[in-house]
């Protein structure tokens, strides 16, 4: 847990979120500024700050993570398709230094990231 960092107190419950999954593993909520009908952030409850820090020692998280991604989307009746996306360091766009996939969905996207 590090208190400096936003997505650490909501996993704490110290900030509220709309909660959509959990287990010993990963968090899961909304997303406050939606890019899609589904938008949800998939956490780690450990604090790994962007993917370029996931190692032998973690990666354990990342791969609970995938688990839960599965489950989310059949939970959110994404049977579809969706996208999920992760944004590492300043060039990559990432905003908060929390290790987050975002899953993206309802709506068809294009195949284009850029
Ligand atoms: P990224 O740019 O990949 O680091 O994504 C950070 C995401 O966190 C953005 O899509 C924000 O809208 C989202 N976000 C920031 N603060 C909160 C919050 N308190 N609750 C839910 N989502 C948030
Ligand atoms: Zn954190």
């Amino acid at each position: 847990m590090d208190s400096n960092c936003i997505f650490c107190r909501i996993i704490a419950g110290d900030i509220p979120s709309s909660k959509v999954y959990e287990d010993e593993y990963v968090y899961a909520f909304r997303d406050i500024n939606p890019q899609a009908p589904v938008h949800i952030l998939v956490c780690p409850k450990e604090h790994i700050a962007c993917a370029d820090a996931v190692n032998a020692e973690n990666s354990v998280h990342v791969a609970k993570i995938f688990e839960a991604i599965a489950k989310i989307a059949k939970a959110e009746g994404l049977t579809n398709g969706y996208r999920v996306i992760n944004n590492c360091g300043e060039d990559g766009g990432q905003t908060v230094m929390h290790l987050h996939f975002h899953i993206i969905g309802g709506i068809k996207l294009g195949e284009k990231i850029l």
